[in-house]
């Protein structure tokens, strides 16, 4: 499990996350939801070891990983923006962490072979990233995070720059890649149809603190406050 405990984040007099419990179960797909600059990237990041927690602790299973390095964390993230890098070609973009790791290019390539395969982008390994459409940009960089073989995997809105039809596509895949992994999962959106319809988990935050945690039945059927009520009520 993923455990947040008392999570504050101040970036210098500015507070922005305020005191976040959560916790999210091994091999679960748990989604934050909330409006823009309620925190959400915030807690991710902190999550990844990008950003530094103010006050409070972050384990994963009985490690509490604050002073680990963002390498050195069983953890893998996808961001909206992709962040591939366009100098190196999709294969050359999924073998780099292992590159990193002296691991030869033989087991690279068989590796980035196998996982091009799981997401469906074997027929672009050798094209660069803007060669791509933005959904095989994205496929690619999930096929980057999975390659770290990550016990845990974090999702910043990776669909929101994809047109309606290949975002709810994606869904699918995406639900069925993680069940396929085992992966524990959180991932952030604003779009509530992508939280009722993919989550075993939703977190509902705003400005900094989790209005409720619940299944997406309860969220819907028994909003802890009147928030919770208009924002998975509203249509997105
Ligand atoms: P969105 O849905 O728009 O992506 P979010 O919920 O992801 O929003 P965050 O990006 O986590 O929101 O930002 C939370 C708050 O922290 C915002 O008020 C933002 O302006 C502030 N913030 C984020 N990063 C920094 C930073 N590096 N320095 C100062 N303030 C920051
Ligand atoms: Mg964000």
């Amino acid at each position: 499990s993923v455990v947040l405990k008392n999570i504050t984040k101040a970036f210098g007099e500015l507070p922005v996350v305020h005191g976040v419990d959560i916790t999210i179960p091994d091999e679960s797909f748990t989604v934050l939801v909330g409006p823009s600059g309620c925190g959400k990237s915030t807690l991710l990041r902190m999550v990844a070891g990008l950003e530094d927690v103010t006050d409070g602790e972050i384990a994963i299973g009985e490690k509490i990983i604050n002073d680990v390095p963002a390498r050195n964390r069983d953890v893998a993230m996808v961001f909206q923006s992709y962040a591939l890098y366009p100098h190196m070609t999709v294969a050359e973009n999924l073998g780099f962490n292992l590159r990193l790791k002296g691991i030869t290019k033989g087991e690279r390539r068989r590796q980035a072979l196998e996982v091009a395969e799981l997401v469906g982008i074997s027929e672009y390994l050798e094209r660069y990233p803007r060669q791509l459409s933005g959904g095989q940009r994205q496929r690619v960089a999930m096929a980057r995070a999975i390659m770290r073989d990550p016990q845990v995997f974090l999702f910043d809105e990776p669909l929101s720059n994809l047109d309606a039809k290949l975002r709810v596509r994606m869904r699918t895949e995406i639900r069925q890649l993680q069940q396929r992994l085992s992966t524990t999962t959180i991932y952030v959106t604003h779009d509530q149809g992508e939280a009722m319809t993919m989550a075993d988990q939703i977190v509902v935050m705003r400005d900094g603190i989790v209005e409720q945690v619940g299944s997406p039945l309860e969220v819907y059927d028994q909003p802890a406050t009147e928030f919770v009520a208009g924002f998975i009520g509203s249509p997105s």
